[in-house]
């Protein structure tokens, strides 16, 4: 993570409220304290949605009755419409990864901000529902494009776990990753459903009866 990443994600935490910025949730309880229900954590699947690799994960959440959101690429949203409404039906939540997934210094504030809201509006349509959850490309904004997220009023939403799936190259590391995982209370882990990785590292979470027992999913918009 870049210094300058790190510096914003730190002084936004202190405050600013969670409706404006998000990197985790409202508890940092470890598994295993005072929580009765468990930790509540929140899986999120970056970069779809895909043809090849998002109804499996869809099939896999459902079997396990996990509640996940899903931050679409809009351009493959509107070439993929059926699956979008399968995320919607099976009751996740949604969020905007942009439309193209643009590079981050290479795209303006205003060419960002024209991606965000045609990625807004079209998942909006698709879905019928609000959809104010943002998670910028890689995680980089600028101040100018932070300040114009928050005044179309959205939610900024970044991450405080990552398992790097991308960079996965076996499912027994995905496996490994899952069963090693010490959930924490709050947590948000970034995932890529574009990815066959990301459906073994949910597999192998449901699976790991130490931590299934103390672990709530929940949509990120319970958060805000
Ligand atoms: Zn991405």
């Amino acid at each position: 993570m870049s210094f300058v990443r790190q510096a914003i994600r730190v002084s936004c935490r202190a405050v600013v409220p969670r409706r404006m910025f998000l990197t985790e949730g409202p508890s940092s309880t470890r598994q295993g304290g005072s929580h009765h229900h468990g930790a509540e954590i929140a899986l999120t699947f970056d970069d779809g949605p895909d043809p090849e690799t998002t109804p499996g994960l869809l099939e896999l959440l459902e079997k396990w009755h996990i509640s996940a959101t899903f931050f679409l690429i809009g351009e493959k949203a509107a070439r993929y419409r059926d699956i979008v409404y399968q995320i919607v039906a099976a009751g996740h939540g949604l969020g905007n990864h942009s439309y193209t997934h643009s590079e981050p210094n290479q795209t303006s504030t205003t060419r960002f901000l024209d991606e965000i809201r045609k990625t807004r509006d079209l998942l909006e349509e698709i879905s019928n529902q609000p959809c104010t959850l943002v998670r910028p490309p890689k995680g980089t904004l600028t101040t100018g494009k932070q300040l114009g997220l928050w005044k179309q009023r959205m939610t900024i939403a970044l991450w405080n776990t990552d398992p790097r799936d991308y960079q996965m190259r076996s499912q027994q590391q995905a496996a490994e990753w899952g069963a090693a995982y010490q959930p924490c209370g709050g947590d948000i882990v970034l995932l890529h459903d574009n990815h066959p990785w990301a459906s073994h590292i949910v597999q192998a979470l449901a699976t790991n009866s130490d931590q299934a027992s103390h672990v709530t999913y929940v949509r990120l918009s319970e958060w805000v």
